[in-house]
């Protein structure tokens, strides 16, 4: 794994930010409150959901390790000035993390940020085990089929898979030397979770990547997603790609995870190395129903209803 990182660090090249793709970039014009949900891209594949004075974050992630500090197995820690940077765009206090799975750029921030907004963690059991060895004072472990009602938020946990990279999902065995997660190899995927999101009648669907083995469940014909949130970071997730939106049939596209999470924020939107934006637009453009859409870090878009939607508060089901 290492040799990969260190090739993939030797071939980290410059690969464009966002300015190419300026007319898919979508942001509000104002910040008056409307009626929809806000949503706040803060990279990688993290998220902030607002709804009427409520927040959920999914994978938030600012510290941004460099490559070679995880290349070489160097310790890695969170990084409190880039967190508390992050935090200064986010609601609060957020009703909840969502983590979709235990690597260190979706996981590693998770206990201080915590900490910092007294938000609830909800992850799969391993991640909330790695998170309490990093210091988070509590987790909901959750696993598909859970649900989860939070305040104004129904939170439908799902499957999912990771991506390989290069064959191999990346750090998917807990290290037998883990105590306190101080590596990268130490913050394991665990079980990888998927989760679609409801409020104010609107439905949310939300991963960090995938294969073709897993699919999102099958939202075709009156149920269709509002926004769908796909990780497509590597080639499995894009070759789920075209499959994923047949059954989600989203109104929204938003293709995630493909910055390169590797460099600080503050450097603005790159793409990654591995990723391939010019598939994702291909596969994109057969949705005939659906807009491909991109958000920049930190500058939040409101998902409005669908014309014609009624369901303002949609009934609560029961379990
Ligand atoms: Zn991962």
């Amino acid at each position: 794994m290492r040799l990969v990182l260190l090739f993939l660090l030797s071939a980290q090249a410059f690969a464009g930010g966002l300015d190419r793709y300026a007319q898919l970039v979508v942001s509000d014009s104002s910040r008056t409150a409307r009626n929809g949900v806000r949503v706040t891209y803060l990279g990688t594949n993290g998220y902030q959901f607002e709804f009427k004075g409520r927040a959920l974050l999914v994978d938030p992630y600012f510290s941004r390790v460099d490559l070679l500090s995880v290349a070489v197995d160097s310790r890695i820690q969170p990084n409190v000035s880039c967190i508390n940077d992050g935090l200064r765009h986010l609601a609060s206090y957020p009703d909840a993390v969502l983590v979709t799975h235990g690597h260190f750029d979706h996981l590693l921030d998770v206990p201080l940020i915590m900490a910092r907004t007294r938000a609830r963690l909800i992850a799969s059991a391993s991640s909330v085990d790695l998170a309490k060895r990093a210091g988070a004072s509590s987790g909901d472990p959750v696993k598909p089929g859970d649900v989860r009602r939070i305040g104004p938020w129904t939170i439908r946990v799902l499957p999912a898979k990771h991506d390989r990279l290069f064959g191999k999902v990346p750090f998917d065995r807990p290290a037998a030397r883990v105590n306190m997660p101080h590596r990268a190899a130490d913050w394991n995927c665990g079980e990888p979770l998927a989760f679609l999101i409801e409020v104010n009648g609107q439905r949310i669907y939300i991963d960090s990547g995938g294969t073709p083995e897993q699919l999102p469940p099958n939202q075709s014909g009156n149920h269709r997603m509002d926004l769908a949130i796909l990780g497509v970071a590597l080639p499995d997730s894009r070759a789920r790609l075209h499959a994923a939106l047949e059954r989600l049939q989203p109104r929204y596209i938003l293709p995630s995870h493909q910055d390169n999470f590797f460099r600080p924020l503050n450097a603005g939107f790159q793409f990654g190395p591995l990723t391939d934006f010019s598939r994702v637009q291909r596969e994109c453009a057969q949705q005939n129903r659906s807009r491909l859409i991109l958000l920049d870090y930190f500058k939040p878009w409101t998902l409005l209803k669908a014309a014609g939607s009624k369901s303002q508060n949609p009934k609560p089901e029961t379990d």
